[in-house]
């Protein structure tokens, strides 16, 4: 079946799903398509931390209204080392917060709208292709749930397919130059049916690895360990996560509380970036373009501000105005490597590096001690970790009446 449409995107993670609203609003049309199920995309446990500017960027899309019920607006963070346990307080050190909602949740929310509002959305589809890129017309092909094998002529195409997408494999060679580090150890995360023993999240240095305690919702806790790349789960039986994580944890008059374990996974840890991020008519956003390791909990709000920055330069080029689709590649990059730097840098203060000597341990305990003793290293910290630039893409404008297209996908013609 033959179909067009103004943007065609692939990927219902919190990239494709918040262009595709952040298009709607401008009146723009455009086709999302998911090689897996509704259930199965809001059920993928991954990242919790929203930045200041992400939650504002929500606000003004009129998405945050589960958000501002259910969200945890958290003040600072703890780091913990050498028997210590320091708080760092983003809101004194610069007046903004960061809020606890799972991107289950963010993309649960986004889900919803789009169906509510008319959305094209088609998930489990399977045999996706991009091609026609570096024509004004690209084609989007995909085989729907129901078998139809469908072609969509696009006036541009958003790769919004994650890391191991079919967006970025499909820039000829020789376009893209990449940086990639994969990291000596991994996360062995737990969801766990057990109220945080902590009102904010506890980022610990330990001899024996990294530990963190973050939080999902009142009754629910996301935990994680430091273990080799290589490991095994099924080495990692309950009673054994929580022993280490009791562990690694360890102060005189505190304890963790225990609960039922919900969710049990391990992710590798990488940095990744890919430039540029655009390619004729191919534009990338999100982890399609970009990985950090989750320490910094900045994943997820890359792929949002990505979006915030592409929703108005494709609004600009559909229109005859290409100047923000020009600059989309390098004003998205300058935000990546900076997250991609604090995620590096939060990860090889905190993490253990197999065979490290003293002398590292060493250097990484100055290094805490310096950031939460001193308030400038302090506020730099807080500054990156609620967001910098504050702003993702700059302010939204209001919604402007639709111009050609209409809301749904149109017949070929
Ligand atoms: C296990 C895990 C844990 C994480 N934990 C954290 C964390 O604690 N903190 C943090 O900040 N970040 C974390 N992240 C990173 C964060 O979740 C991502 O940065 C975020 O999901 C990026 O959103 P995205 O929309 O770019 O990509 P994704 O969420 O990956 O969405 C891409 C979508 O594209 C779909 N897709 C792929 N190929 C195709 C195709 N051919 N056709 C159609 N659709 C396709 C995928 O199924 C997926 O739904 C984690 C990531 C992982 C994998």
């Amino acid at each position: 079946m033959r179909t067009r449409t103004q943007v065609g995107i692939v990927g219902a993670g919190p990239a494709g799903l918040l262009l595709s609203h952040l298009l709607a609003l401008r009146g723009i049309d455009s086709v999302l398509i998911e090689i897996r199920s509704r259930e199965y995309c809001e059920a993928r446990q991954r990242a919790g931390v929203l930045e200041h500017g992400t939650v504002g960027l929500l606000r003004e899309a009129d998405l945050a209204d589960r958000l501002d019920r259910l969200g945890l607006e958290h003040g600072g963070i703890y780091l913990q080392f050498d028997g210590e346990r320091r708080h760092i307080d983003f809101r004194e050190l610069t007046g903004r917060t960061v809020t606890v909602y799972a991107q289950t949740e963010v993309v649960k929310d986004l889900i919803a709208r789009r169906l509510a509002d008319g959305g094209a959305l088609e998930f489990s589809v399977t045999d996706t292709e991009v091609s026609g890129l570096d024509t004004d017309q690209p084609v989007l092909r995909y085989t729907d749930a129901a078998g139809t094998r469908h072609e969509v002529a696009c006036d541009a195409i958003a790769g919004c397919d994650g890391y191991h997408g079919i967006c970025r494999p499909a820039i000829p060679s020789g376009v893209l130059t990449t940086w990639e580090r994969d990291y000596p150890y991994a996360w062995l995360g737990i969801l766990a049916d057990v109220a945080p023993s902590t009102d904010e999240l506890i980022y610990a240095h330990h001899r024996s690895g990294f530990a963190l305690h973050s939080v999902r919702s009142p009754a629910v806790s996301r935990l994680y360990l430091q273990v080799r790349p290589d490991e095994d789960i099924a080495a990692w039986p309950d009673e054994r996560i929580w022993a280490e994580l009791a562990h690694r944890f360890a102060l005189p008059d505190w304890t963790l509380d225990q609960g039922l374990v919900a969710d049990k996974s391990i992710t590798p840890i990488r940095s990744f970036v890919s430039s540029p991020m655009r390619y004729g008519r191919l534009f990338l956003a999100g982890d399609a373009a970009h990985i950090v390791p989750p320490t910094g909990a900045k994943g997820l709000n890359l792929a949002m501000a990505d979006v915030a920055v592409l929703a108005p330069a494709l609004d600009g080029l559909l229109h005859g105005d290409e100047r923000l689709a020009a600059a989309y590649s390098a004003t998205c990059l300058e935000r990546v490597w900076r997250a991609t730097h604090f995620s590096w840098w939060m990860t090889t203060m905190l993490h253990r590096a197999p065979g490290a000597d003293e002398m590292e341990t060493q250097l990484q305990l100055s290094q805490l001690r310096y950031v939460v003793r001193s308030r400038v290293a302090a506020a730099s910290l807080a500054e990156n970790y609620t967001g910098y630039p504050e702003r993702p893409g700059g302010r939204l404008e209001p919604a402007e009446p639709a111009r050609g297209a209409g809301p749904h996908a149109q017949p070929a013609t």
